[in-house]
């Protein structure tokens, strides 16, 4: 292309472009004169829906599954998730959602389960399990806590992670009980958060297993890293109480107390935390985090 015919061609673009930029600048300009007469004329009908939109904000703060976001593919993720607990049954461990199962006094069953949460922190399920065995071996009770030594009963848990400390904690725990509840546990969120060594996680799992009332997600470590890696938080999270909060903005009421033991066997059979079955999962060409080759295929393919 000779230089004349390459300036021309320059200048034709320039020409192009600078159209362009009136016309898109003039567009803006009235869409914005547009907007502030709207509301200058309306400003009393501005004034209502806000009014309104505040109201309703109130509302969805008990009830958050007005609010619109969610993630794409949560349904299909979902499902896989539910189909992939079916596939993977034979790989998982027993776990704390079946403590008390065959205890039939209310009491004790409840307070097996607020005891087996407290020791399921930082410790695998098959020890926890185990553990939770043994103490209903011993006839695990308020009045056995508050009689045994101290050391007894962690030999009686150990190896959970940190037995000294969460024998202590459930001696100062059953003494709670037996001063304040009647030697039952308490039936609130707020409540359980007050005891020893019990923070929001087990306190939401205790409502749900021990009093079948579904308060809120106990997020654990494998929710909370499944949620990053699935891209169903609206926002970065840190922990796992900010995560929480996230995940009830558009998760369903009815499936909260759902997500952590499906989620948990998930995270403990397919989406581990190091190497990850991505190329068995059948998440994977919906996955933000998927490191199969399918998914770059299927992506290339698109
Ligand atoms: S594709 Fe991989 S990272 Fe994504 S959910 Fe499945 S196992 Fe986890």
């Amino acid at each position: 292309m000779s230089k004349t015919n390459k300036r021309k061609k320059e200048s034709v673009k320039d020409e192009k472009e600078h159209i362009v930029q009136a016309v898109m600048s003039k567009y803006f300009e009235k869409k914005k004169e547009e907007k502030i007469s709207a509301i200058e004329n309306d400003d009393s009908d501005h004034k209502e829906t806000t009014h309104v939109v505040k109201k309703r904000r109130k509302v969805t703060n008990d009830d958050r599954n007005d609010r619109k976001w969610e993630p794409p593919h949560w349904k299909e993720h979902w499902e896989n998730i539910l189909a992939m607990r079916i596939r993977n049954k034979h790989l998982e461990p027993r776990g704390c959602d079946t403590i008390g199962d065959t205890i039939t006094d209310d009491k004790i069953r409840r307070l097996h389960v607020l005891v087996s949460l407290m020791l399921s922190s930082q410790t695998k399920d098959t020890m926890t399990v185990a553990a939770m065995d043994r103490l209903l071996e011993h006839g695990f009770t308020v009045q056995y806590a508050l009689d045994i030594d101290i050391d007894e009963l962690g030999k009686i848990i150990y190896p959970v992670g940190f037995w000294r400390r969460k024998a202590q904690y459930i001696k100062d725990t059953c003494q709670i009980l037996r001063n304040k509840y009647n030697d039952d546990i308490p039936n609130t969120i707020e409540s359980l958060c007050a005891l020893p060594g019990v923070g929001p996680k087990m306190a939401y799992l205790t409502m749900d297993f021990a009093w079948k009332s579904n308060q809120g997600i106990g997020v654990d470590v494998h929710v909370h890293r499944i949620s990053h890696r699935l891209g169903w938080l609206p926002y970065d999270t840190k922990t796992p109480e900010q995560t929480r909060l996230a995940l009830e903005s558009w998760i369903p009421r009815d499936l909260w107390n759902q997500i952590n033991h499906n989620i948990v066997r998930f995270g403990q059979t397919q989406c581990f935390t190091v190497k990850p079955r991505c190329s068995t999962c059948l998440n994977r060409n919906i996955c933000p985090a998927s490191t199969s080759k399918d998914t770059v295929k299927h992506l290339k393919q698109k």
